[in-house]
């Protein structure tokens, strides 16, 4: 199949955009594994959208193609984005691919995973980093990109939303109609708007007959939606969703309530859990963000609330890549053993 990247292959679905102006690394497309582990421990059909094999690793592609297609259509020098971290790589990467374009981004110190900063800086981004949360981040950079030329690629930016929501396209491309939960971590709120928006444009389009309940997992310590009102101090290890006032809040809560799921929140142990059991049971290394859509079904699990519902079809979005924060995954593991370099050493470990 050719596969020129998702706003050719949905174009009708997108706002319009001529050939000349698409900005794209070939995005979206990614696999949707079945986990035949997750599957049997929920009692559930569990799908695994693995947004980590997108060009920069994680999700934000798919919006960033769009985002930076609509710049260079309109003839910006300069984009800029707040980041945790993967939405700076994508638009690094995507402005080093337009070759027109300059990119700055702002970053809350020493809260981004090492792999997601390299990504910016090798692409060519210009970062600044604050001290300050993503939330102040956010803030510097609204204020900017209304006051100056700069185009604003932040996922308050609707182009975004329109390239994400390309994801539930593919999820009902692939199942052949939408599944019956869709698990999705929560940040600033932009995917799980997303995703909703996409499942009922394919629907009213009689591409899909069914609409997925949306559920959506906040980290405990960042998880404003669920308290109903802001964090001041987020506090997560999933540095991408550590937001305490998303910017997508009220149509996240909306997604929750037409599609008659909920958003819950998970804990860092629980997401820490589920990280592994992902790696360890379905060969699939994802940042531990990503983990939270797991670890929140196991929680409705343990809450019985699958009961009426055995193996019903589960898609979960898996946002980013575990490369990008492979400190976490170090601190997580037993250190391999040193021992010495003779035959029967090795075979005395490995038990044989
Ligand atoms: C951005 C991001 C999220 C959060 O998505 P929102 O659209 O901000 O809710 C989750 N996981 C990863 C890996 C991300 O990069």
């Amino acid at each position: 199949m050719k596969w020129d990247g998702l706003i050719h292959q949905y174009r009708d679905f997108l706002p319009d955009i001529k050939d000349e102006h698409i900005v794209t690394l070939n995005e979206g497309h990614t696999p949707l594994i079945k986990s035949e582990d997750l599957s049997q421990r929920l009692g559930l059909t569990v799908y695994l959208k693995y947004e980590g094999l997108n060009p920069t690793g994680s999700f934000k592609d798919r919006g960033m193609t769009m985002a930076i297609s609509k710049a260079k259509e309109k003839g910006s020098q300069i984009v800029m984005c707040a980041s945790t971290g993967n939405t700076s790589a994508s638009a690094a990467a995507y402005s080093a691919k337009s070759g027109s374009m300059r990119c700055a981004v702002i970053i809350p110190d020493g809260n981004i995973a090492l792999g997601k900063l390299a990504q910016a800086m090798i692409h060519k981004a210009k970062v600044i980093a604050i001290k300050g949360n993503f939330d102040d981040a956010l803030n510097i950079v609204r204020e900017i990109t209304e006051n100056y030329p700069v185009e604003l690629v932040n996922s308050i930016n609707p182009f975004r939303i329109e390239g994400q929501k390309t994801g539930a396209f593919e999820v009902c491309d692939m199942l052949g109609d939408a599944p019956q939960f869709h698990a999705i971590p929560v940040g600033n709120a932009g995917n799980i708007t997303a995703y909703w928006k996409g499942y009922k444009e394919y629907k009213a389009a009689g591409k899909s007959q069914q609409l997925p309940q949306m559920l959506g997992f906040q980290a405990a310590g960042a998880a404003p939606i669920v308290l109903g009102k802001p964090v001041e101090k987020p506090e997560t290890l999933a540095t991408a969703i550590r937001i305490g006032n998303p910017a997508s809040w009220k149509m996240a809560e909306a997604a929750r309530d037409e599609s008659g799921g909920l958003i819950d929140m998970v804990t860092d142990d629980e997401i820490i859990e589920a990280y592994k059991i992902l790696a360890s049971g379905t060969g699939v290394f994802v940042e531990p963000a990503s983990a939270a859509s797991v670890a929140g079904l196991f929680k409705l699990q343990k809450q019985g609330f699958f009961e009426q519902h055995k193996g019903a079809n589960v898609v979960c979005t898996l946002t980013g890549h575990g490369l990008k924060d492979p400190n976490n995954a170090i601190n997580n593991v037993e250190k391999p053993t040193v021992i010495d370099g003779d035959i029967k050493s090795v075979l005395k470990e490995i038990g044989l």
